[in-house]
């Protein structure tokens, strides 16, 4: 509407230029065009409460229903020469445009579209947020909500109209493989070998129950694992499950193979279909080192006399995730006396353990919550009677302390007979994969 009479101005002022015959033609031009603008003007008045529901009508529909505009060749595609921004710390959306130079009108018609897809409150720190050039009608911007998932919200600058439509991009997946010598530590052969932390918690996660990482790695140990990496729009967006594993350490070898035995509750299996995991794991936390085995018989640092120690001790940083060794039920989370904070699970009718010295509980860890093998439970502290931050870390059977570090305990169901055959066609994919024999 607008654009048409700008067009009519044009040939107005030129109309001064021109023969006196050509200027009544104009003359009946601009008032033609006068009358046109009127129309438009009205049209735009009676229009104008109506808009914003046939915004969201398309919206529904996350469709862009261009208006009329949008055709004429002066227009910029919105999409080209896009300029991408971090939303800053408690930064709102509006006052992010405003620092653009959008103006509250149009600040105020794309809000009230993009209030009806995301929690405006809600967007991350951090958050791209992409902004066509400040000529372009409509003026577009996007929302990058996740990696697959774009909002485009475009708002026509002279009819204030905003529409939107999301986007959604495919996750690609490609298998690749990392592999590492250790030198120092696993941590720091993972870190050398490009893997994230989180994938290198995945690795001694599982192997969590064959090998004690704090304490069995040494130098010279080899690793390697199988993975796919998942891409959005060509650029890596992190890592699937490790899908094979191996380890070798001092002419022992350990290989490890994904398999979905019960629906989609993928585990770890050894290439002849025994589980990799045991009813408990290793050790319960991540520790530097173990400070006091289990003794009948022990000097006891803070009494400073003889007393039994019916636990393991392991020093580790304050704060370091406290897991449960087992699937089992919180006994009670509760101060008891010297242990400090202590959660004590019980596993089966046979096994309970008890975790004590916290330095506080995990979340909804209370008397009577299940817990999963592996759950944080707690924090390692130094409450009750300790000399420093630790574990100190019982294990029951039959309600009688026992030394966990000497107890070989059972382990998982393995392949069943019924799904050997497609254990087998994994476990020879995996394999090649992982090309098995040359570390
Ligand atoms: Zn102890």
């Amino acid at each position: 509407m607008t654009m048409s009479s700008r067009k009519t101005l044009k040939t107005r002022h030129r109309s001064r230029l021109v023969p006196p015959v050509w200027k009544n033609i104009a003359f009946a031009g601009s008032v033609f065009a006068g009358l046109l603008l009127s129309f438009c003007a009205a049209m735009l008045f009676l229009w104008k409460p109506n808009s914003q529901a046939t915004s969201r009508q398309q919206l529904a529909n996350t469709a862009i229903l261009a208006p009329a505009q949008v055709k004429t060749d002066h227009v910029t595609e919105p999409d080209r020469g896009t300029t991408f921004y971090k939303l800053g710390q408690g930064q709102h959306l509006a006052s992010f445009l405003q620092t653009h130079g959008w103006s509250k009108e149009e600040i105020n018609s794309s809000l009230a579209v993009a209030s009806t897809q995301v929690n405006l409150k809600k967007l991350r720190t951090g958050m791209s947020i992409g902004l066509s050039p400040s000529e372009t009608n409509p003026r577009q911007v996007t929302l990058q909500l996740s990696h697959t998932k774009d909002l485009k919200l475009r708002t026509d600058k002279t009819t204030l109209e905003t529409t939107a439509k999301t986007v959604e991009y495919p996750v690609t997946k490609k298998k690749l493989h990392y592999r590492g010598l250790v030198q120092l530590s696993l941590w720091e052969s993972a870190k050398r070998a490009g893997m994230p932390p989180a994938l290198i918690d995945q690795l001694t996660d599982v192997f969590a129950w064959q090998i004690d990482f704090a304490k069995q790695v040494r130098s010279g140990d080899r690793w390697k694992i199988s993975v796919e990496r998942k891409y959005v729009r060509g650029k890596p967006v992190g890592h699937g499950p490790i899908l094979a594993a191996q380890f070798e350490s001092d002419h022992k070898k350990l290989t490890a193979i994904r398999f979905p035995q019960s629906g989609d509750n993928a585990r770890y299996y050894f290439p002849d279909g025994r589980s990799l995991e045991g009813l408990f794991l290793k050790s319960p936390v991540r520790y530097n080192r173990i400070s006091s085995r289990f003794q009948r018989n022990r000097y006891h640092p803070v009494l400073k006399r003889r007393r039994p120690h019916l636990g393991v001790d392991y020093a580790a940083a304050p704060g370091t995730p406290v897991k449960s060794v087992g699937d089992g039920r919180v006994v009670y989370a509760k101060w008891s006396g010297g242990g400090g904070r202590v959660v004590k699970i019980k596993h089966n009718s046979t096994y309970s353990t008890a975790y004590m010295h916290l330095s506080k509980y995990a979340k909804d860890i209370k008397a009577g919550s299940r817990v999963r093998q592996g759950q944080v439970i707690g924090y390692v502290g130094s409450s009750g009677l300790a000399s420093g931050p630790h574990l100190h870390f019982s294990f029951y059977e039959h309600g009688k302390y026992i030394n966990p570090l000497g107890k070989k305990f059972p382990s998982a169901n393995p392949i069943v007979k019924n799904k050997m055959k497609s254990f087998q066609q994994t476990k020879i994919a995996a394999m090649s994969h992982l090309s098995v024999n040359t570390f």
